[in-house]
């Protein structure tokens, strides 16, 4: 992971001629705080575990993202993902910089009151470093709304009242109208300027969907709004197809009763595995980190690919479809909503202002549009592709912001 985010970081840095050190200095987090949390659990046993947060870059703006909780957990993971965070906020303008961490336990094979004892723990510990200034943490792989009203309500009683400590909060504790669809609103968003540029509408094409969580099933009933027809979506259950287009809603309804899309009476089952090369116009891997692989890419049958899912795309894989041709709307944009709304959640709570629905949506259409135009015109301008260019883009921004900040002597090529 850590290796594919930087393969795509020195293409870019490739392009904008950086050197070595410019290079190094842009890579290594700014901090990387490691604690050790101990509770004693429910069975009276006491359990150990460590925290991290990785801190990779705040010449933007405070630090941002997810919180993970997963027994794989580890600085190294939080550096990449962190890392990824920076460029992903300054490709779409918000004013963070970028950040991860988690614990490495195993949510579930814990009680509830275990883990927000080892929440309430872990902010214990991270309170002098994360803050609605410094570092805000948001939900990720296992952790939700209710682990970051949690941490809300611990932070404050060290800090005093500070909503903006965290986003993704519940809606009855400073949380955002729109922020649950928003990652997949986002995706609808890109794949709109994409389909725009090339002269196409919603109606006109095809589109298939992998994985039918929240990413999945927000982009697929947004996008069936706008009139296309979803032919074909795969969750791990198995898949599910229908060539006029499935009933999303129906289908959303059957997912939340009976665990996955496998069973819906109102379409084909396939094998999972075949959604990657189904015959769609439009693509939308929202699963799986390496689903499009060295050994599937010839066969992708999409012209457009729009990246849900982090790394749903092996660099090798990458490289074929650019080479075919293929439109890649590479995932630190097409995924950028979440992260999006959450900043307009902590411009809320920093205003102790409400927003509703409307006006959230509204705004990350524009920033969604905008983001997805300006490094359309980095890639026009220079040549390359939306992923080297969304690289090269925030990688200017970055460096731009850093500049600004100091004297130097120097010049440098931002
Ligand atoms: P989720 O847990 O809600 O959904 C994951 C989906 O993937 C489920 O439908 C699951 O059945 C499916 N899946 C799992 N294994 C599969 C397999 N072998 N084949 C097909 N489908 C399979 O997760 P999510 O929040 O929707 O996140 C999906 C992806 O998007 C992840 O890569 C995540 O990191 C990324 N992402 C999420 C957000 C967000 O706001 N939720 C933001 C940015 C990026």
């Amino acid at each position: 992971m850590l290796a594919e985010s930087h393969i795509y970081f020195h293409k870019a840095a490739d392009v904008l001629g950086l050197d070595d050190k410019i290079r190094t200095i842009l890579l290594t987090p700014r901090r990387s705080v490691k604690v050790e949390v101990v509770i004693e659990g429910e069975d009276g046993e006491l359990q150990t575990y460590n925290g991290y947060r990785v801190q990779h870059n705040m010449a933007r703006g405070p630090m941002k993202g997810g919180l993970r909780y997963h027994p794989a957990m580890d600085e190294d993971h939080a550096a990449a993902l962190a890392n990824l965070m920076t460029w992903k906020t300054a490709v779409v303008d918000v004013p963070y910089g970028g950040a991860k961490g988690g614990i490495d336990c195993d949510p579930r094979s814990m009680s509830e009151r275990d883990l927000f004892q080892v929440t309430t723990r872990f902010v214990e510990q991270m309170k002098e470093v994360i803050g609605p200034t410094t570092d805000i943490p948001a939900p990720d792989v296992n952790t939700n709304a209710k682990v970051m009203g949690w941490i809300m309500h611990e932070y404050s009683k060290y800090e005093g009242f500070s909503p903006g400590v965290v986003t993704g909060k519940p809606l009855d504790l400073f949380g955002s109208e729109g922020r649950e669809a928003a990652t997949g609103r986002g995706v609808m968003d890109v794949l709109a300027e994409a389909l725009r540029e090339r002269g196409r509408t919603f109606e006109e094409v095809s589109v298939a969907v992998q994985g039918f969580g929240n990413v999945g099933s927000n982009a697929a009933r947004l996008i069936a709004d706008r009139g296309a027809k979803i032919v074909a979506v795969a969750d791990h259950t198995g898949g599910v197809c229908k060539e006029d287009g499935l009933d999303i809603p129906a289908l959303v309804t059957w997912v939340a009763e009976h665990g996955g899309v496998a069973g819906f009476p109102d379409g084909e089952a396939f094998d999972s595995s075949e959604i990657i090369t189904w015959d769609a116009d439009v693509l939308v891997p929202a699963a799986l980190e390496g689903a499009i692989h060295e050994d599937n890419a010839d066969d992708v049958k999409a012209g457009l690919i729009v990246e849900g899912a982090n790394a749903p795309t092996t660099p090798e894989a990458h490289q074929t479809l650019v080479d075919r041709d293929v439109l890649i709307v590479p995932d630190i944009l097409a995924n950028a909503g979440g992260v999006t709304v959450s900043y307009f959640e902590w411009a809320q709570n920093i205003q102790q202002f409400r927003w509703d629905e409307e006006r959230v949506n509204l705004e990350l259409d524009k920033k969604m549009s905008r983001a997805y135009q300006a490094v359309r015109e980095v890639a026009t301008d220079r040549g390359i592709d939306l992923r080297t260019a969304a690289f090269v883009l925030a990688i200017t921004r970055v460096g731009k912001a850093a500049l600004a900040r100091v004297h130097l002597k120097s010049e440098l090529p931002f």
